[in-house]
């Protein structure tokens, strides 16, 4: 089963990009996640991506393609999730011509749908355990006891460096000009399901967990 998550920053969509993947054993790859990785291992490169990400904008399609292809062509795997990527109409059309390359495709797409206004809320609050990496927010699901990891006990927390108000606004530009097309590049190909975002995680996961029989 290979699955694409589609939706806006804060959508939720990499919170049950992780849920869906133990449920289905099968690996989710982030593009944050991996670029974010690039960022941490202090290279030259990693130094350029930060740059771009905390401004919010996308980096190259042939940056992100070549990090994508290379997960791609290892996984051996019964399927995998994509979460983050495509995130433009040329990405997909790329990712189209990779899959069939090794003789897969895609088979199911989700949409998270949220409103912005409660984006923005989901993103400027969260935050999360350094320790553990539980994450919170201070709107929705602050920590029992201010300042106190409710998991772990741990008192050190951290946000992502392009969760502020200025790349957020950015984010969700690019989002509807850049990302938001893919919504109609998969309905026209009949594999688009669209998820409401703003139920809670877990009804969020049963409905997810009814499209697949195990
Ligand atoms: P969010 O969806 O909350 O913005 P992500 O972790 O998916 O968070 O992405 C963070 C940043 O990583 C983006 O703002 C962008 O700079 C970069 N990025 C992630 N995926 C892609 C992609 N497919 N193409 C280009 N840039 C990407």
């Amino acid at each position: 089963m290979n699955i694409l998550f589609l939706g806006p920053p804060g959508s939720g969509k990499g919170t049950q990009a992780q849920n869906l993947s133990s449920y289905l054993k099968i690996p989710t790859l982030s593009s944050g996640d991996i670029l974010r990785k690039e960022c941490d291992s202090g290279s030259q490169l990693g130094k350029e991506i930060q740059i771009i990400m905390n401004k919010g904008d996308l980096v190259s399609d042939d940056l992100i393609v070549l990090l994508i292809e290379k997960f791609l062509i290892k996984n051996d795997s019964n399927g995998f999730i994509l979460d983050g990527f495509p995130r433009n109409i040329n990405q997909a059309n790329i990712l189209d011509s990779m899959l069939i390359k090794i003789e897969k495709s895609i088979e199911k797409v989700f949409n998270f749908e949220v409103d912005d206004e409660i984006l923005v809320k989901r993103i400027l609050g969260r935050y999360s355990c350094k320790e553990c990496g539980s994450i919170y927010n201070n709107y929705f699901k602050p920590t029992v006891n201010s300042g106190v990891c409710d998991k772990c006990g741990s008192t050190n927390f951290e946000s992502r460096k392009d969760d502020n108000e200025e790349s957020l606004k950015n984010r969700l530009s690019v989002y509807h000009k850049s990302t938001f097309p893919l919504v109609e590049f998969y309905q026209k190909k009949h594999l688009l399901i669209s998820i409401d975002g703003l139920k809670s995680s877990s009804l969020i996961f049963e409905e997810l967990k009814k499209h697949f029989k195990l």
